[in-house]
């Protein structure tokens, strides 16, 4: 059908959602994903532009209009396959891509309606395949040379996969008992399913990619040793896992947590399951978390499963808040309270060394910042007291550092973070990193596309 004689249905086909009362309430997946029929319609909005402009918005440069016609004519085998020629992850990206900033943000029909839900049928097929099991691979013939990949989150994982497709013999080292990374440590069971993504992680262990967890560089082996023990090249994949905090008095009481401690103890060590599993969390009656990104909103949202009454604080105002608007409006839905325009002083314990209450200070919006937000301003004389039994610290992350400072020669800049060109290499000939690590705190698709580049570095690098 020509694009002119086509109808244009105005809206996305709505993703079929948990009832914010029932889903508050559990740790399953809230958004429960198109059916076959919806797909299809979905697929049909595609107008399919000459000049796919979606392609570019997409970071490992998927063919998106070839897999929607795909979807379209039910060619799903088709469609998956084609997503799979660049992207190893689609039931993950599916689910947690900002797509609204990225292939959607280009879309031609976004332009007067609403984009192709790519995203959503990105997910639909990922999902298909996951179900009726996926086709054995072939692994390609190994070319004789080894790489160490040192951090197995979407871009170590990324890098992984596209280095075996190029017959390398790939080692992942992972510090943690399970690999994954953000995705099974930090982004909750309620957004991103742990079986989905260890099925994705089963299947780039099926090119022969080989995995091993509890593995710290940097204590076992640093990258030098890795070196000498053989391995061809090293990509550092590490991520940013280090927590901030406030510096403000109080933050060292029992009750007070690190966003990235207070997740890790639910999705990695299950405390939503205690007692079946062994890590408790003790939320008590509130909990408040102080910032305003998607951190932020995956923890309230997970202190809210766990039974507590749960407060974001922040220092601005909605408008402003860096975290995805369908994350805030399911936070909202699921019954999170916002305090905003709001910053803690101080957090008061009681003779046991126990969080009580947060004394915060409200704040107005001023002039905007070099962020072009408007800068908060606080309010003299304002300040008030809640009562509050768990503080979590969500207000940034900065980047692992163990390898850094154990590969002297490795430059970094003034965060922390390593210095690396657009295509992964960094001051020492051998040694490649990307994602997190090298960006600062990201996306999922950016750390993968940053293991998609470095492993065609890597590849020209040992081809000389
Ligand atoms: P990571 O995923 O951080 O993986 C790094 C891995 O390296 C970890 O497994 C770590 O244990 C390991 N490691 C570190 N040091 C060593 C060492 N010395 N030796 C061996 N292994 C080591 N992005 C989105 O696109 N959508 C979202 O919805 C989203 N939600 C998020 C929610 C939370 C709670 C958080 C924290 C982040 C979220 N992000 C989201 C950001 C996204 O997850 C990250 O940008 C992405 O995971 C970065 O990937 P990476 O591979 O660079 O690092
Ligand atoms: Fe289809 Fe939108 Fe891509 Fe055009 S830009 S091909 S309408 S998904």
């Amino acid at each position: 059908m020509s694009q002119e004689k086509r109808k244009i249905i105005p809206k996305k086909h709505p993703m079929p959602h948990q009832e914010a009362k029932v889903r508050s309430t559990n740790f399953e997946e809230v958004a429960l994903g198109y059916s076959e029929e919806t797909a299809i319609l979905e697929a049909n909005r595609c107008i399919q532009c000459k000049n796919t402009p979606c392609i570019d918005g997409c970071p490992v440069g998927i063919d998106i209009p070839a897999f929607i016609k795909m979807i379209a004519e039910k060619d799903f085998t088709g469609a998956i396959g084609k997503i799979k020629e660049k992207n190893n992850l689609p039931a993950i990206c599916g689910r947690v891509c900002p797509q609204e900033n990225q292939c959607e943000k280009l879309c031609t029909l976004g332009k007067k309606n609403e984009p192709v839900a790519i995203g959503r049928l990105e997910r639909y097929v990922a999902d298909w395949e996951l179900a009726k099991g996926t086709e054995s691979v072939k692994i390609p013939e190994t070319n004789g040379k080894k790489v160490a990949i040192v951090g197995s989150g979407p871009s170590g994982l990324t890098a992984a996969a596209n280095l075996a497709g190029l017959g390398y013999k790939v080692s992942v080292l992972e510090a943690l008992h399970v690999a994954g990374g953000v995705l099974v440590y930090g982004i909750p069971e309620f957004r991103l399913p742990k079986a989905i993504v260890q099925k994705e992680i089963d299947n780039i262990a099926a090119l022969g990619v080989e995995i091993k967890t509890n593995y710290v560089v940097g204590k076992l082996s640093s990258v030098d040793e890795l070196m000498q023990e053989g391995y061809d090249a090293v990509y550092i994949g590490t991520g940013a896992g280090l927590p901030s905090f406030m510096n403000i008095p109080g933050e060292n009481l029992n009750g007070v947590y690190s966003a990235n401690e207070f997740l890790t103890r639910n999705n990695l060590m299950k405390a939503y399951r205690f007692p079946e599993y062994q890590t408790p969390i003790r939320v008590g009656k509130r909990v408040a978390v102080i910032g305003g990104g998607n951190v932020a909103m995956d923890a309230a949202r997970t202190a809210l499963r766990l039974g507590a009454e749960s407060y974001i604080i922040y220092r601005r105002s909605f408008e402003e808040m860096p975290a995805r608007l369908e994350e805030m409006e399911h936070a909202k839905e699921e019954g999170v309270n916002f305090e905003l325009l709001t910053s803690p002083i101080e957090i008061k314990g009681n003779e046991e060394g126990r969080v009580v209450s947060i004394v915060c200070q409200r704040y107005e919006l001023g002039e905007p910042d070099e962020s072009g937000r408007r800068r908060p301003v606080p309010i003299k004389g304002s300040e008030y007291e809640i009562p509050i039994d768990t503080v979590v610290m969500s207000i940034g992350q900065g980047p692992n550092p163990l390898v850094q400072q154990t590969t002297p020669d490795l430059e970094t800049n003034k965060w922390g973070n390593i210095v690396a060109d657009e295509c992964g290499r960094t001051s020492k000939p051998g040694v490649f990193a990307g994602g997190d690590i090298v960006t600062g705190a990201a996306t999922v698709i950016l750390a993968m596309g940053a293991g998609k580049k470095a492993a065609e570095a890597i590849h020209e690098y040992l081809q000389g």
